[in-house]
C-alpha cells in the first residue's frame, strides 16, 4: 500500500500480498530532539507503531509507565535477559535498556511499521541481527547548542548532564554506519525530512512488490515474472 499499511490477505494466492511492516532505528545524542521529532511523525504518517523500551532508569517527573518506558529494577531487566525477552539492549549512561521481541512483533504483526528510538549500541546490534532494518541518525547542529538542550530541559543532574555531554562526542561519531542523517537545526525542517524518510522507504519497489502484483492482475497481466 502506498499511503497507510494494513493488513489484507484475501486469499491463498495473496499470501505476503500484504504489507510487511518496516523496521526503523532512530538514533541522536540524548538532547538531540529525537523525541520531538518522532512525535512529530507520528502525527503526521499514520500507520507508524512505536517499540515502548525497558529501562533500568527512574522515570523523570511525567513520565509514565508503559508509555514512555517500562520501567523495572536491574534484577527484572536480568531476568529479561536470561529469558531472551529483548531484540537488544545495552548500558547506555549507566542504565539498562531493551527493546523487547514482543513489542517488535506486534507492530510488525499488526502491518505498522515500527519505530525504535534507541542509542548507538542498539542501533548496531540490531543492524547486524535483524534483516532490512532502516536507520536514520538524528545530529544536532553543534556540541554548545546540545549542552544548551540538555542544560534547559533541566531533566538530568549536573553529573548526569556531563556524562551524557561526554557520550555525546562518542555517539555522534557513529552516524556514518546510518542510512540517513538528519541535522536538527531547524525542527519543522528535519521533521518534514524524517516523515520524507518514511513515506520514500514505504515506496520502494521491493516493498511496493504486492500493490503491483494486485494491480497488475486487473491488466490481466501475469501475477509474478
Ligand atoms: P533517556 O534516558 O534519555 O530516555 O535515554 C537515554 C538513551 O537510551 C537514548 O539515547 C535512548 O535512545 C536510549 N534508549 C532508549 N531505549 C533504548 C533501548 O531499548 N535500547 C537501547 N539500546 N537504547 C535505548
Amino acid at each position: 500500500m502506498s499511503e497507510a499499511p494494513g493488513k489484507t490477505g484475501e486469499s491463498a494466492d495473496d499470501v505476503n500480498d500484504c504489507y510487511q511492516g518496516i523496521l526503523f532505528v532512530i538514533s541522536s545524542p540524548s538532547g538531540g530532539g529525537k523525541g520531538t521529532l518522532i512525535k512529530r511523525l507520528r502525527e503526521a504518517v499514520p500507520g507508524v507503531g512505536y517499540s515502548v523500551s525497558w529501562t533500568t532508569r527512574a522515570p523523570r517527573p511525567g513520565e509514565v509507565d508503559g508509555v514512555n518506558y517500562r520501567f523495572v529494577s536491574e534484577v527484572e531487566f536480568a531476568a529479561m535477559i536470561r529469558a531472551q525477552g529483548f531484540v537488544e539492549w545495552a548500558v547506555v549512561h549507566g542504565h539498562h535498556y531493551g527493546t523487547t521481541r514482543a513489542a517488535v512483533a506486534e507492530a510488525l504483526a499488526a502491518g505498522l511499521d515500527i519505530i525504535l528510538e534507541i542509542d548507538v549500541q542498539g542501533a548496531r546490534a540490531v543492524r547486524t541481527t535483524m534483516e532490512s532494518v532502516v536507520s536514520i541518525f538524528i545530529l544536532p547542529p553543534s556540541f554548545e547548542v546540545l549542552r544548551e538542550r540538555l542544560t534547559l530541559r533541566m531533566t538530568e543532574r549536573p553529573e548526569e548532564l556531563e556524562l551524557r555531554l561526554a557520550n555525546a562526542r562518542g555517539e555522534v561519531a557513529e552516524y556514518r554506519h546510518f542510512d540517513y542523517l538528519i541535522l536538527n537545526d531547524e525542527v519543522e525542517r528535519a521533521a518534514a525530512q524524517l516523515s520524507s524518510v518514511v513515506w520514500a522507504e514505504r515506496a520502494r519497489r521491493e516493498r511496493q512488490e504486492w500493490v503491483a502484483r494486485r494491480v497488475l492482475k486487473t491488466f490481466g497481466a501475469p501475477a509474478a515474472r
